[in-house]
């Protein structure tokens, strides 16, 4: 089975993690990032990619997928290891017990010297239908990594809130028709939102339900029960954005000390554990305020940190990136 081994095991993807391999490379640190989900973003790739964010410092506005895309070219050049779509179900101490080994809930293995924990709410699974379940990954899916994929597809959305609202109107302009099924009649998205998608080339299905699904290989038709009708839609694509059940899952028996299900960390984002930070949503501390740019303070504190418990006799405070402008310029910003 798949082993990896790194400085520093990143658990999570999203912009604390991201950020946390970034600081590690930035300090001569290897590091490996797993996540559960498919792809890198966390939060923001699985619930709001097309959403504008105006509180990340230095953006006066950057779309979700951008902000994403700029953290992981901006970690690009230390060459962080992706493990996308594993989850991390075990943390053991290796077996010379100097560092750790991450069990991934597929046997694979990943050892660290240090670990960052940045798995934020903790880990997402979709909320799904039993009729959408036998077309996911042929059709049906959960995400929308690159509109693109959609262009000239006939495109079902399901869902009522911000998430299917936004990839509605993300898909409109490329897709060949999209159709949004709510199955009530308001929609729980912001108002703007919804006025936009009344007036766009989208269709609109309130108090509908999606019934089944059919095709050969690949998802080719959504039935749809719309009061007493039964439509039937040509559709080669299906986004079920019917929100995410997260849970701290497996993190709760790795004997980290939690206070209301979020991991305890000290002024270093140190938890209970040697060489063991967290930082991002999923830690805790006294007035901790829940936001992408607090969990990047937090990531490079914790990055830092391990830093100098992995390199004894190490600065706390790194080289200003600066003085590094030389290397750090030759990796072109998306
Ligand atoms: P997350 O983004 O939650 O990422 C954690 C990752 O860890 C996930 O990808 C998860 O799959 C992974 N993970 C968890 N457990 C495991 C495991 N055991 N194994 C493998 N992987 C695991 N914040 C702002 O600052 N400004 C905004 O405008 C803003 N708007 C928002 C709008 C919406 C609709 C929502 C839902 C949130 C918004 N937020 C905003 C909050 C922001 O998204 C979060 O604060 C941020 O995403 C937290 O980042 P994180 O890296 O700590 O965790």
């Amino acid at each position: 089975m798949h082993q990896a081994s790194a400085d520093v095991a990143v658990v999570g993807a999203g912009p604390a993690g991201l950020y946390a391999a970034y600081c590690a490379g930035f300090r001569g640190l290897s590091s490996v990032i797993v996540d559960a989900l498919p792809e890198p973003g966390g939060q923001i790739a699985a619930l709001y990619p097309e959403k504008k964010i105006h509180d990340v410092a230095g953006h006066v506005a950057v779309k979700g997928r951008e902000l994403v895309e700029r953290l992981v070219a901006q970690a690009a050049p230390f060459e962080p290891r992706y493990l996308l779509g594993r989850t991390a179900a075990t943390l053991t101490r290796d077996e010379d017990g100097a560092g750790w080994e991450l069990g991934l809930e597929d046997g694979g293995r990943v050892r660290a010297g240090a670990v960052v924990i940045a798995a934020g709410l903790g880990r997402s699974v979709p909320r799904t239908l039993p009729c959408l379940r036998p077309y996911e990954g042929r059709g049906v899916a959960h995400h929308v990594p690159r509109l693109d994929e959609h262009r000239d597809r006939d495109v079902v959305i399901v869902g009522g809130g911000d998430s299917a609202v936004d990839w509605a109107l993300a898909l409109a302009p490329l897709a060949r028709s999209v159709t949004v099924v709510h199955r009530r009649s308001a929609f729980r998205a912001h108002e703007h939102g919804v006025k936009q998608m009344y007036a766009a080339d989208v269709r609109v299905l309130t108090d509908a339900q999606v019934t089944a699904c059919h095709g050969v290989r690949q998802l080719e038709e959504v039935r749809v029960q719309a009061g007493a009708e039964e439509l039937r839609l040509p559709a080669q694509a299906l986004v079920g954005a019917l929100g995410f059940v997260t849970s701290i899952g497996p993190l709760a028996d790795w004997g980290l000390r939690l206070e209301n299900r979020l991991i305890a960390v000290d002024r270093a984002m140190r938890t209970n554990l040697p060489r063991v930070y967290a930082a991002g949503d999923i830690c805790t501390y006294e007035g901790r305020v829940p936001l992408i740019s607090v969990g990047l303070g937090e990531a490079a504190t914790a990055a830092n940190h391990a830093a100098v418990e992995l390199r004894p006799g190490s600065r706390l405070a790194p080289e200003h990136s600066t003085a590094r402008s030389a290397d750090l310029d030759a990796v072109p910003v998306p």
